[in-house]
């Protein structure tokens, strides 16, 4: 860690724009690391007897702690100078304020709005309702959704912008889990348009095909069952 504290003075890395680099996040020997084993599929299905939004509260709210927490990592690499506007494979987002008024900010900037406008709706009691006997608002689904787009497009940043410090930390096999979990519960329950997440379609789908081949591997079949951690 101490040679990546060093590389962040000076020079921001020499880093070229996400697009100009090789998808790093796609190099085999990153996409088949993860954390787990467990079955993902298992793990975002709504069990019988959870209400559907208890379910969903619950789970963005994870989503949102450990996706917070995965950017803390590499936040001292991600500045107004490395990240000027928020980007993500050659994707550009913009912040809205609340009157509707289109922002310019830096990555940084961005992803900090997020965080704290997310952090905001998890902790109002009047949106996600923690004392028994209180109702979810008719606008939750509606907030979910919103919610899930802005930490969709602070892992997309993190992907396409900053895989290089991830794989130095060596956290890719806990980003990965984290991508394909997050992945596999929005599809779930429609969350997000297939088209707001097509800009990792290639990652997505490179990691589910890891996951089968880890499938055909724990009934023995499978060649090549890399294990690295
Ligand atoms: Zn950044």
């Amino acid at each position: 860690m101490e040679w990546l504290m060093g590389k962040s003075k000076g020079k921001p890395n020499g880093k070229k724009p996400a697009s100009e680099e090789k998808k790093l996040y796609l190099e085999p020997e990153y996409t088949r690391v993860r954390v787990t084993d467990v079955e993902f599929k298992q793990l975002v299905t709504l069990p019988q007897e959870i209400d559907l939004n208890e379910w969903l509260a619950s789970n963005v709210t994870t989503f949102f702690n450990h996706i917070n927490l995965q950017y803390s990592t590499i936040s001292e690499f991600c500045t107004g100078e490395t990240c000027q506007t928020m980007a993500a494979c050659n994707t550009q987002y913009y912040w809205y304020d609340e009157r509707g008024k289109k922002l310019k900010c830096t990555a940084p900037q961005y992803i900090d709005f997020v965080m704290s406008s997310v952090q905001k709706l998890v902790t109002d009691e009047d949106v996600f309702p923690t004392k028994y006997g209180r109702e979810f608002p008719s606008s939750f689904e509606s907030l979910i959704k919103k919610i899930c787009r802005y930490l969709f497009h602070v892992l997309a940043h993190i992907y396409s912008a900053h895989f290089k410090e991830i794989t130095a930390l060596e956290l890719h096999g806990h980003l990965n889990t984290l991508f394909i979990h997050f992945l596999l519960f929005v599809r779930e329950f429609s969350l997000l348009d297939p088209k707001e997440t097509s800009i990792l379609d290639d990652l997505s789908e490179v990691l589910f095909s890891e996951e089968n081949r880890e499938a055909v591997g724990a009934t023995g079949e499978a060649q090549n069952h890399v294990k690295e951690r």
